[in-house]
């Protein structure tokens, strides 16, 4: 049973938040995500022309997204490089982002999302896509809306909201399953699933992945208005 988190928060409790945007000067966009102690820092470039050629569309905007984790981010060195699980990271994002971007106003363009995480304690493809979102709307890219994320699952027994590495790791069994929505239109736009859980479970946990992307949603705006108003 797991009836206490190991950091005591509520089961439906974020860990403390902090967002800005602007951090990278040579960027069009660009923001810093953190999450407890997971943090994402996304720089955007474009729209611009396409390079190479062939990853051009006619009709709609090539979005080319490049996750990494840094070195010092985890507590035994991540190897440097990209691997199969940064590839797999880097598609979700790009995937997520087509569905937040109004890319068929930008055909024939291009938009560059590099993401880098500086510490990893679970949860950083969602801290990543918050980033990364967050400065897609910096650079002033048309869109539906921002995209929040946040991992949910099953700690044992209990259905818990943005797990930490230590709650991942959990000896009575963990699902995580992480999730990101385009607020405002109700529409998930990333869900993926780690672990085993019920149908009814997996409902309560995306009811509750909604409500605390709703507040991760809130802290995105207050950091955007932060920089234009
Ligand atoms: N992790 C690590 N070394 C790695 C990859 C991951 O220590 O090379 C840790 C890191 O804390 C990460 C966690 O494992 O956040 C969970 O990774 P997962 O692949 O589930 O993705 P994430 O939860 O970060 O989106």
């Amino acid at each position: 049973m797991y009836e206490e988190r190991f950091d005591k928060r509520r089961f439906d409790e974020l860990r403390k938040i902090e967002a800005e945007t602007g951090v990278v000067p040579n960027a069009a966009g660009s923001a810093r995500f953190k999450i407890g102690n997971t943090e994402a820092i996304a720089a955007v470039y474009g729209p611009e022309e396409v390079k190479p050629r062939h990853l051009e569309h006619a009709d709609k905007a090539t979005i080319v997204c490049k996750y990494d984790m840094m070195p010092f981010s985890v507590p035994d060195r991540a190897k440097p490089g990209i691997d199969r699980r940064d590839m797999e990271i880097s598609e979700v994002i790009t995937s997520a982002l087509n569905r937040a971007i109004f890319v068929e106003d930008l055909p024939k363009s291009m938009i560059s999302v590099y993401v880098y995480v500086t510490q990893a304690d679970a949860g950083t493809r969602c801290a990543s896509l918050t980033a990364a979102s967050m400065a897609c709307a910096d650079a002033g890219l048309p869109m539906r809306d921002l995209v929040a994320a946040v991992a949910v699952g099953k700690v044992g027994d209990s259905i818990v909201l943005d797990l930490t590495k230590e709650e991942e790791d959990y000896e009575g069994g963990t699902t995580d399953i992480p999730i990101a929505f385009l607020q405002s239109k109700g529409e998930i736009v990333l869900l993926q699933l780690d672990g085993n859980i019920s149908r009814e479970d997996l409902k309560k946990a995306i009811e509750l992945g909604r409500k605390g992307a709703q507040e991760i949603y809130e802290i995105e705006k207050n950091a955007l208005k932060r920089r234009f108003l």
